[in-house]
């Protein structure tokens, strides 16, 4: 079943007004579907979020709508990590996921960090 409001832009989503230009962002990859921009509080020195320009809450809608986006996603990512020069070092993706993971943000997004020792397990 075709999303409907689901993909709709919102109009109070962040997200939504960075894909529509309304709020800036430093954009290091635009997809046909996605794009990428480098997170305001860089956890890492790439730190750069990837998220699809229509509007899911989360990975698991975004997922669950079968149209490919989370693979356009993981794609994107392998895309980004060579330009930064993080490919072979090895670079971590990150979907929090509901907020006791610390999802703060309900448009779904990718974290790719990489550039330094990432521990395991996370915190
Ligand atoms: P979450 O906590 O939902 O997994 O991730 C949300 C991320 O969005 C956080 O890492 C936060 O630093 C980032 N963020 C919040 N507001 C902005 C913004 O206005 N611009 C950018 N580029 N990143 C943001
Ligand atoms: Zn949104």
């Amino acid at each position: 079943m075709e999303g409907e409001a689901v993909t709709d832009r919102r109009s109070d989503c962040l997200f939504c007004k960075i894909v529509a230009g309304e709020v800036p962002a430093d954009i290091v990859r635009e997809g046909e579907r996605t794009i990428a921009f480098r997170d305001i509080n860089p956890q890492a020195p790439t730190h750069v979020l990837i998220i699809p320009r229509d509007h899911y809450p989360d990975m698991a809608s975004a997922g669950a709508a079968g149209i490919g986006l989370l693979d356009e996603i993981a794609r994107e990512a392998g895309e980004i990590a060579r330009a930064e020069g993080i490919a072979d070092s090895g670079y971590r993706m990150v979907f929090n996921t509901g907020p006791g993971a610390g999802q703060t943000i309900f448009h779904v997004h990718g974290h790719l960090l990489g550039g330094r020792g990432l521990e395991w397990p996370p915190g």
